[in-house]
């Protein structure tokens, strides 16, 4: 056999063009799309750090319809979507302005966005006229919590999570004056656990 001949050198380079390695940059994940996915979005809740990749057009689209509370107990999300209807405020914004912005918002500076509406609680605005489920000191521990009285045990848990995960004094950097906080987490959760209520 000619090893020189013309023939074998194409097959040789027909080989060489089949083993190059694929483009780095994944396709759009997006069903049907076949731009690069050039651009990071972040997957939601019980997910952290998985990212979609998307071409910009689908980039965009998915970051006006991200929402945190995906993947989240049906029941805590209940908690919050009533807890924004007693208080009137609408915290579902989230998502609007980007999604990478957002994230760190999420995870470290509670100072700047206040997404889940910790720090007001709609039941100081309540209806004094209601009739109160729960005792005084539940009725302050959940709203410690950001929750109202009507919470169950899955959502006061789900919350209880999220707040020590956020608020831990490991997971702003050793920031102190976050201590405080999360010391009245740890309290509240305490009365709450004490009247059973989760
Ligand atoms: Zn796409």
């Amino acid at each position: 056999m000619d090893f020189n001949s013309p023939l074998f050198d194409r097959i040789r380079a027909s080989r060489k063009k089949e083993e190059e390695p694929r483009p780095q940059t994944a396709a759009c994940d997006h069903p049907g799309c076949r731009e690069p996915g050039l651009h990071r979005a972040p997957k939601g809740r019980q997910r952290e750090g998985q990212y979609w990749r998307f071409c910009l057009e689908h980039v965009r689209a998915y970051n006006q319809s991200y929402n945190y509370f995906n993947g989240m107990d049906d029941d805590a999300v209940a908690s919050h979507q009533k807890a924004d209807q007693v208080g009137h405020r609408p915290t579902w914004k989230m998502g609007v302005k980007g999604s990478a912005g957002m994230r760190s918002k999420i995870d470290t500076s509670g100072r700047v966005a206040d997404p889940f509406n910790l720090f007001r609680s709609a039941a100081a605005q309540r209806n004094p006229a209601t009739a109160p489920r729960v005792g005084l000191a539940a009725r302050k521990a959940l709203e410690t919590l950001g929750l109202d009285e009507n919470a169950d045990a899955a959502a006061i848990k789900t919350r209880y999570k999220l707040l020590v995960k956020r608020f831990h004094p490991d997971a702003n950097g050793g920031d102190r004056s976050f201590e405080a906080r999360f010391q009245e987490i740890i309290k509240a959760h305490g009365v709450l656990r004490a009247q059973g209520l989760c």
